[in-house]
C-alpha cells in the first residue's frame, strides 16, 4: 500500500504511469510544491519489481524537496522512475508516452537527466510536453557536473576548516571515489588548489587520466575504503557508506556528490561515533540542480541569468555547510539531522505563508 510505505512521507501524488501500446510503466513522485513547483530528473533502471521502484521514487523525491529548500531554491521536489532496463533502447514511443504523462501534471514537475537517460531521449520527450530542463542548449549551454564538482568542492572546503582548522586544501589528502563528470573536475580543482589525491575507478583509462593530468595516485576500487586520507569523498554510486564500509574509514571527513550516498541507518552514527565529519550528500552536491533551476527561471522569464549567477549560488553551497557544521556542533547533532532539520524549518516557513 502506498500510504503506509515507509518512505511515503505525505507525497503530495504518486502518479503510476502505464502506456499499454509502448510498454511503458512509470511511476512519478512528487514530494512538496510548498516552495514551488517541482523539479527532479527521470531515471531508467531495471528494477526487480514494482516495490523496489517505488520505494527508489518515493527516496529520491523526498531528497529532491530537501535539496531544493537547502539550496534556497524556489521550487518543491519530484523524481520518476522507469522500469526499464537501460541497456536495451528505450523506444520513442515510450519517451512520447512518458512526456505526455508528465505534461498532464501541468507544469507540476519538470523532469531532467538521470541514471538511464540520455540527453536525446529528453530531446524525444520535449516533444510532448514543455517540461523538461537541464539540456545543454537549456540557458547556459553548459552540462551540470562541473557545477555539481564547484559545489562539491566548496563542501569539501567547509569539513576540512571545519574539522581540520584548514582554509585551504593545500597539502590536505582526499581519497576520491569515482572521477566521471564529478569526481573528474572536482579533482581538477583540488589538484589546483595543492591537494594530494588518491583515486579510484573502475574505468582505467579515467583513473590513468587522473593520474597523469593531476598527478593522482590510483588504488583498486575496493581498496578506496582502506586509504588513510584527510577527506573521503563519494563521487561514485550512492549506498556506498554502510556497516562494513564505515568500519574501513580511517579519515577525518566524508564530503562528495553521490546521492543517498548512507547505505543504511547505522552509517551515519558510525561515521560520528568515530568521529568522522559527515557532509551531508543532498546539501553539497545541489549544483546540478542550481543550474537546472535556473534554466528553468531562465525558460519562464525568457531570458538567460548567466553562468555568474548559477556559480554564485553554487558557491554558497560553502557556507551552508558550515551552518549546518556549527549547527550540529551546538545541538549535539549529527550533521545530516541538522541539515534535515533546517531543510525542514524552511519548508514549515512555506507551509506557513500558504496558510495566510
Ligand atoms: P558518472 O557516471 O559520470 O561517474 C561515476 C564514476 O564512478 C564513473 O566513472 C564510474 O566508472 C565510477 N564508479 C562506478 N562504481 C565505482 C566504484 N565502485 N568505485 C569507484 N568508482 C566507481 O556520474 P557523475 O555524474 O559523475 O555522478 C557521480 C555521482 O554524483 C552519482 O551518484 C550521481 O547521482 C551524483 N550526482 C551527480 C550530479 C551531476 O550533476 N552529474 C548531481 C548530483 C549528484
Amino acid at each position: 500500500m502506498v500510504f503506509e510505505h515507509a518512505h511515503f512521507d505525505d507525497h503530495e501524488r504518486v502518479v503510476f504511469v502505464r502506456d499499454e501500446d509502448s510498454g511503458l510503466k512509470a511511476i512519478i513522485a512528487v514530494h512538496s510544491t510548498v516552495l514551488g513547483p517541482t523539479i527532479g530528473g527521470c531515471r531508467v533502471r531495471a528494477y526487480a519489481d514494482s516495490d523496489e521502484a517505488l520505494t527508489d521514487v518515493l527516496k529520491l523525491s523526498r531528497g529532491m524537496t530537501y535539496k531544493a529548500a537547502m539550496a534556497d531554491l524556489p521550487f518543491g521536489g519530484a523524481k520518476s522512475v522507469i522500469l526499464h532496463d537501460p541497456r536495451t533502447p528505450k523506444s520513442r514511443a515510450m519517451l512520447l508516452a512518458m512526456g505526455r504523462a508528465i505534461n498532464n501534471l501541468g507544469g507540476m514537475y519538470t523532469t531532467a537527466e538521470d541514471m538511464g537517460m540520455e540527453e536525446d531521449d529528453l530531446r524525444i520527450m520535449r516533444r510532448t510536453t514543455p517540461y523538461v530542463a537541464g539540456l545543454p542548449e537549456d540557458g547556459l549551454g553548459v552540462s551540470p557536473g562541473p557545477l555539481t564538482a564547484l559545489g562539491v568542492y566548496h563542501g569539501l572546503r567547509a569539513a576540512a576548516r571545519h574539522k581540520l582548522g584548514k582554509n585551504s586544501l593545500r597539502d590536505v589528502h582526499v581519497s576520491v571515489q569515482g572521477a566521471g563528470h564529478v569526481g573528474g573536475p572536482l579533482i581538477e580543482s583540488l589538484a589546483a588548489d595543492g591537494a594530494r589525491i588518491t583515486v579510484a575507478d573502475p574505468d582505467a583509462g579515467l583513473a590513468a587520466r587522473m593520474k597523469a593530468d593531476f598527478g593522482a595516485e590510483v588504488v583498486e576500487p575496493d581498496a578506496i575504503y582502506d586509504v588513510k586520507a584527510d577527506i573521503f569523498a563519494p563521487c561514485a554510486i550512492g549506498g556506498t557508506l554502510n556497516a562494513a564500509t564505515v568500519a574501513r574509514l580511517d579519515v577525518g571527513c566524508v564530503a562528495g556528490s553521490a546521492n543517498n550516498q548512507l547505505g543504511d541507518d547505522d552509517a551515519g552514527r558510525m561515521m560520528h561515533e568515530k568521529g568522522i565529519l559527515y557532509a551531508p550528500d543532498y546539501v553539497i552536491n545541489a549544483g546540478g540542480l542550481i543550474k537546472v533551476s535556473l534554466d528553468v527561471m531562465g525558460m519562464r522569464h525568457g531570458r538567460n541569468l548567466g553562468e555568474d549567477a548559477v556559480k554564485e549560488k553554487v558557491v554558497r553551497i560553502e557556507d551552508r555547510t558550515a551552518e549546518i557544521f556549527s549547527l550540529a556542533s551546538k545541538r549535539g547533532m549529527r550533521p545530516e539531522e541538522a541539515a534535515d532539520h533546517l531543510a525542514r524549518e524552511r519548508i514549515g516557513k512555506g507551509k506557513s505563508a500558504w496558510a495566510a
